[in-house]
């Protein structure tokens, strides 16, 4: 694209494309391009904390200059550049096939968070993985797809836990020099400012382009010398919770964006807004369009007609509610100047149920947005109940919201030996290339028992081992003193039924329901001839004292001597330490409140890799589970909290004890466990055809870009049927 250019690094000329390699976060689906970082210099590549761009920045040259003339490493090179240009062209791949020519399209994915590597973290949580996987099968797939989300220079919380328990947030800083996103210039080669106008002053945000394979993310960054403080602050945080600052982050988002694509001379065929957070996105449109003649409710029609919103919240506390005096303070001089009342405006933010709520993000999404949809089937039900008065006059069935399961990105989660040693050979070569076909899925039955059983030993030994070299590296530090350490992971035992659970700590996950019953649960770790242990993980919002309590809580199991070290607390859950955990534990745990868990999506990322869920019916497990690929439980019903809370832990209890304990020691002669296999199995033929991002993608695809592309398309027809006459 023109205008963009880059600061590159100083690499000989022979393999300049390293540098290219590097800031393309491809590298982080494709082990191959790994690899070549690593025989470049391991050791280099450690330090760097696997990022290639920081990488390179600390190499020394007389590194690089050998590399440029050594046979063997060029070799490598020489072919990983091959498969990298080849998988950059658009004019092929599944979307160029089956839909149409991507040339002229292109769909606008908003997002205010994005998980796609640690190098780059600018991140919560699921919301973010989801955003993340979904650009990387963009890129697969071939859509012309191009992402828009925030640059968090301050954004990351590195979790660090006292010996009380306490989680203290060291927060890292995006160093921007080495993080693998690029500045984009304008035309003569400045940095590229655009400006977002709000309450009569302006804010200029940069933009930074991050490569996700073929597609581009675009990170706005309002920390620009020409804002003043309160302006440059904007994008420090993800979710901060100061109301003002949070709408006008949101604001930069939606409105920004769009200003965004605009001076990069993109024109978005379709946008899709992926949570209520970029919505203000659809007024920016609406007033482009106005702004070239149209009437405000053409241009709100066309806007609305190739729009898709997709909500992830079942807590009315979770969506976004701004008090209208706040939101006219900002928009009222925006709006004059296309022509809507502001009370039209403030209307369309009004959730009829609670009319003085303040202006409603979720509200006002779903009535400017032509296609809406939940993230699991559960979550349709949910959210239909939750806002059918917005359609009074419709039956609960014809109530305008459809459902895409959530999926994750196969080759993103997928353990690399699982994948190369074990499905390239039983699966067919051509698995990955065909991953969301079940009938591929079907050969995982070939796979010998001890085959696939000493794959996971050999997974869950290095997770065990990571752990405790943390645990190491905490201790030589001096930083905790010898209790704590012993929290950490200590004593965990590779012969042990291991279970994770790993995610944030917010409440309605309950983190803590399986102490709910201490002494039954000390009996079941505890026990002489099987044991259980459990692996914690996950942050709690650094402004949530509730949530730091709910972690104290299962740090001070973690320490207390009567668990025999079978309960462990790892601290700095991350995409690094998730990956090790979801390939590694025996068992996944999840236990949200109903109907609180939209989808989830880390049981999936286990169960691809074949590590059975016991989960609570609840978000994607009513769809995914069959009775053969795991254990489910229905969350009792009870409008008080303690009741629900007792019965779920004891139905945890029950199966552990009946079922699942059981299953994973009965071993044969040779060491392998039939039926818990069997099940390892089910899980990953459930799993990867099914919860893949994608057939989520691909469902997307079908259900709304094609019909809301469809004029778009054509139209293209129409002008070439034209030209040709
Ligand atoms: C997948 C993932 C999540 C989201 O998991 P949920 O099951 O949706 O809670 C959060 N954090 C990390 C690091 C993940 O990899």
């Amino acid at each position: 694209m023109s205008g963009i250019k880059y600061e590159f690094l100083s690499i000989p000329e022979s393999i300049s494309g390293l540098g290219d390699l590097a800031y393309n976060l491809w590298w982080g689906w494709h082990p191959e391009g790994r690899e070549l970082f690593m025989l470049l210099d391991r050791r280099a590549w450690d330090l760097s904390g696997h990022n290639p761009v920081k990488m390179l920045k600390l190499l020394d040259e007389t590194v690089l200059a050998s590399a440029s003339r050594d046979p063997h490493f060029l070799r490598h090179y020489d072919a990983m550049m091959a498969r990298l240009q080849k998988d950059m062209d658009l004019s092929h791949g599944w979307f160029c096939a089956n839909v149409a020519d991507p040339k002229d399209l292109t769909i606008a994915y908003f997002s205010a968070e994005y998980g796609l590597h640690q190098a780059l973290p600018v991140y919560a949580g699921g919301l973010g993985f989801l955003a993340g996987d979904f650009l990387k099968e963009c890129s697969d797939l071939g859509l012309p797809a191009v992402g828009i989300g925030f640059m968090y220079p301050e954004g990351y919380l590195l979790q660090q836990i006292t010996s009380d328990g306490w989680q203290v947030g060291a927060c890292e800083m995006l160093d921007r020099r080495t993080a693998p996103i690029r500045r984009v210039l304008d035309a003569d080669g400045k940095p590229l400012h655009v400006d977002i106008p709000l309450l009569g002053s302006h804010i200029y945000v940069e933009v930074w382009r991050v490569q996700v394979g073929r597609t581009d993310l675009y990170l706005m960054d309002t920390a620009v010398d020409a804002n003043d403080p309160w302006n440059r602050s904007i994008s420090d945080r993800l979710y901060t919770g100061d109301p003002e600052q949070r709408l006008r982050q949101e604001i930069v988002l939606g409105i920004g964006g769009v200003r965004v694509l605009k001076a990069l001379g993109i024109k978005p065929s379709l946008v899709h807004l992926n949570e209520g957070h970029p919505a203000f996105a659809i007024l920016e449109r609406i007033r482009e369009k106005v702004e070239t003649g149209l009437s405000y409710e053409v241009a709100a029609d066309e806007v609305r007609k190739t729009t898709v919103f997709t909500t992830h919240t079942p807590v009315p506390a979770g969506h976004d509610k701004f008090p209208f005096p706040l939101m006219e303070n900002y928009f009222g001089s925006y709006l004059s100047s296309f022509g809507v009342s502001r009370e039209e405006f403030l209307k369309m933010g009004v959730d009829p149920k609670d009319p003085a709520g303040g202006f409603n993000l979720t509200a006002f999404a779903l009535k400017m947005s032509e296609y809406r949809n939940c993230v699991s089937k559960r979550h349709l039900e949910v959210t239909k109940k939750m806002w059918r008065h917005l359609w009074p006059d419709l039956p609960e069935e014809e109530i305008p919201i459809d459902y895409v399961t959530n999926g994750v990105h196969v080759p993103t989660w997928i353990d690399r030996r699982l994948g190369n040693d074990i499905f390239n050979r039983y699966l067919g070569r051509d698995w990955l290339e065909e991953h969301d076909n079940p009938l591929i899925w079907g050969l995982i039955d070939e796979i010998p028992d001890d085959l696939l059983w000493d794959h996971h030993r050999k997974t869950k030994m290095r997770l065990l081992n990571k752990i405790k070299e943390r645990a190491r590296e905490k201790w030589i530090g001096g930083d905790g003193d010898p209790r704590t350490i012993m929290a950490l992971g200590v004593l965990l035992d590779q012969d042990v039924l291991t279970i994770g659970f790993a995610r944030r700590f917010a409440s309605y996950k309950r983190s803590t329901l399986i102490f709910k019953d201490a002494e039954r649960l000390r009996r079941i770790v505890t026990d002489a001839q099987r044991p259980v242990q459990i692996i914690f993980a996950g942050k709690a919002h650094p402004d949530d004292q509730q949530s730091k309590l709910l972690l104290q809580e299962v740090f001070n199991f973690a320490r207390d001597r009567s668990f025999g070290g079978r309960i462990a607390f790892v601290e700095d859950y991350d995409q690094h330490l998730a990956h090790y955990l979801v390939h590694g534990v025996d068992l996944w745990l999840n236990n949200p409140r109903p109907p609180m868990e939209a989808s989830g999506t880390s049981g999936m990322k286990a169960s691809l890799n074949g590590v059975p869920q016991l989960s609570v019916l609840d978000g994607w497990w009513v769809e995914g589970y069959n009775g053969k690929n795991g254990w489910a439980f229905e969350g009792f019903d009870d409008p008080d909290r303690n009741v629900r809370d007792d019965r779920d832990a004891a139905s945890i209890y029950d199966i552990l004890e009946k079922e699942v304990v059981p299953l994973y020691y009965d071993v044969d002669d040779a060491g392998v466990p039939r039926g818990w296999v069997r099940a390892m199995k089910e899980t990953i033929r459930v799993t990867g055809p099914n919860f893949c991002a994608r057939r989520m993608v691909k469902e997307y695809m079908e259900k709304f870009y094609q019909p809301a592309l469809e004029p778009a398309i054509s139209q293209k027809n129409l002008i070439l049927e034209r030209e040709r006459t």
